[in-house]
């Protein structure tokens, strides 16, 4: 155990946060937080930059605050732990994702489901601030030792859009062979597309862009469809078991559902807009889920699974005090694949 000063609140954090909704994130200094029995302070490394970042700055669900500091994709080193913490100590370097906290007392949090924690608006990462930032404070049972080897910008990338992945994919993949149809191969469909693969399935991956063929196929898909040719979806009409929504962009949903076989499941892992008819959701007794983050074992499997198979996501690195242009460049969508700042704060300053 580190004994750790206490009288930490005087300590300054310098972080970037956003003032109101919708506006550039700007220089922003708060004191740290109290770090309670089970927290672990944690010095920021790396911090990817998701879409979700992105959508909380602009309030879509209701929940932010402001001032926000974004940031839930976090590499550091762990730099203070509280005294009821066991398994990290200071100096090991760890990897935080959307949670990083939950109530451990709630009926969901009681079976190990702490995504569902029915205090889940608490539970952010970025409560009270995130990632772009020098350090976070988070209950240290939901920092995840990340595995020597792997490179902190590739473990920053899985604590968010591995997990969001992964965890479906291994809960689905119990046959060997299931057919599945991935569709978008961007942050999140080129991680999927890699753990489909190795999970044994027979993966497809569906985008709009026909110029991501080559590069589906060398992430682990075994075929390519374009979304919006028409004959090729109709080619694939009742060919999958399951479907993986991971796009942003807009889709005809009818047509996409028809790609299921009857009882096949389709399954969203971000927040698209949905409208379709339900007359053949009905008649082919097909159903539509949702999948949130993963819980804790999920969390530490994902990166073992990860390591042993050498699931690597492509990142572009950019220093955090452009993390204005980051956001521009994912608002645009020109990240390929997948954006992590690199924290270099304190050699620049704010
Ligand atoms: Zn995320
Ligand atoms: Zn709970």
């Amino acid at each position: 155990m580190v004994e750790i000063n206490r009288n930490v609140s005087n300590i300054k954090v310098l972080g970037y946060a956003t003032k109101a909704v919708g506006q550039p994130l700007e220089p922003f200094t708060y004191k740290q937080p109290k770090i309670d029995t089970h927290d672990v302070l944690v010095s920021v490394t790396h911090c990817g930059l998701c879409h979700t970042d992105i959508h909380a700055i602009n309030n879509y669900y209701g929940i932010t605050t402001f001032p926000f500091v974004p940031g839930h994709e976090i590499v550091g080193y762990v730099s203070a732990v509280g005294s009821a913490v066991s398994g990290l100590k200071e100096g090991d370097r760890v990897g935080i994702g959307w949670q990083g906290r939950s109530c451990m007392k709630c009926e969901w949090c009681l079976q190990g489901e702490e995504q569902l924690c029915m205090d889940i608006v608490s539970s952010g990462t970025w409560v009270p601030y995130g990632g772009f930032s020098t350090s976070v404070c988070v209950d240290s049972r939901f920092a995840y030792p990340i595995p020597d080897t792997m490179p902190s910008e590739v473990a920053a990338v899985l604590m968010c859009a591995g997990i969001t992945v992964y965890s479906p994919l291994r809960s689905y993949s119990a046959q060997q062979g299931k057919k599945i149809g991935i569709i978008g191969v961007g942050g999140l469909g080129h991680l999927a597309l890699q753990f489909a693969h190795a999970l044994n399935y027979e993966v497809t991956a569906i985008s709009s862009s026909p110029d991501k063929k080559e590069q589906a196929l060398a992430f682990g898909a075994d075929h390519f469809i374009v979304s919006n040719n028409q004959a090729s979806m109709q080619r694939a009409m009742f060919s999958f078991d399951l479907l993986l929504f991971t796009a942003h962009g807009k889709i005809k949903w009818e047509v996409l559902l028809n790609t299921l076989k009857k009882n096949g499941e389709l399954i969203l892992t971000g927040f698209p807009d949905i409208v379709f008819n339900s007359t053949d959701l009905v008649a082919h007794q097909l159903t539509i889920t949702g999948s949130f983050l993963g819980n804790r074992v999920t969390m530490r499997e994902m990166l073992s699974f990860a390591q042993e198979h050498s699931i690597v996501p492509k990142v572009e690195l950019m220093p955090m005090t452009k993390v204005n242009e980051a956001i521009r460049k994912v608002k645009e969508n020109k990240a390929r694949y997948r954006i992590v700042l690199y924290n270099d704060i304190e050699k620049v300053g704010l």
